[in-house]
């Protein structure tokens, strides 16, 4: 049921495939940190991935990098790796004060279960996901063409949930 097997991915898969794995390589990059802060600018909201997710606790920190130099800008970053975001929290103790981290729901219509060792961390959120009953504040990109226009909700700590599609 992923969004990212169908739609524009699919139909625009010749051209979204080749830059998602330009962009996975680029990963690796010494300049990629650098070159995040330029590319961010003066931006005040910054959503990563709108596919894909971390490759590893390595990659968590270079994105925590990413927000610590751009301290003007609010980042929400989803992600299903748990154990990464855990692992992280165990070598820093805390997240970068302007990044959101929001754990996905591994499954519709079923609450997120916050791993013990991430309770009470600030800026871990969570993502749910419903088909009719809302597990959380409801998005509102549906009801307005797939846009979040001027919401903001998930740059915050609010339990967010999203109609499955
Ligand atoms: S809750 Fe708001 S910010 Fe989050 S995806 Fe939906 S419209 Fe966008």
């Amino acid at each position: 049921m992923c969004y990212a097997n169908k739609g524009n991915y699919l139909q625009y898969a010749n051209n979204i495939e080749p830059a998602q794995h330009a962009r996975l390589d680029s990963l690796n990059d010494v300049f990629w940190i650098d070159s995040m802060v330029v590319s961010i600018g003066a931006d005040s909201y910054f959503r990563w991935h709108d596919s894909g997710d971390l490759q590893g606790l390595w990659h968590l920190e270079k994105i925590a990098q990413v927000a610590q130099q751009t301290p003007h800008c609010l980042h929400w970053l989803p992600t299903r790796e748990y154990a990464m975001v855990k692992e992280y929290i165990a070598k820093h103790g805390a997240l970068p004060k302007n990044l959101i981290v929001r754990l996905s729901a591994m499954y519709v219509d079923k609450a997120v279960t916050v791993p013990a060792s991430l309770q009470g961390i600030a800026n871990i959120a969570i993502s749910n996901v419903h088909t009719t009953k809302p597990i959380g504040t409801v998005c509102n990109a549906p009801a307005q063409q797939g846009k979040c226009l001027d919401c903001r909700e998930c740059w915050t700590e609010k339990t967010i949930s999203y109609k499955a599609h």
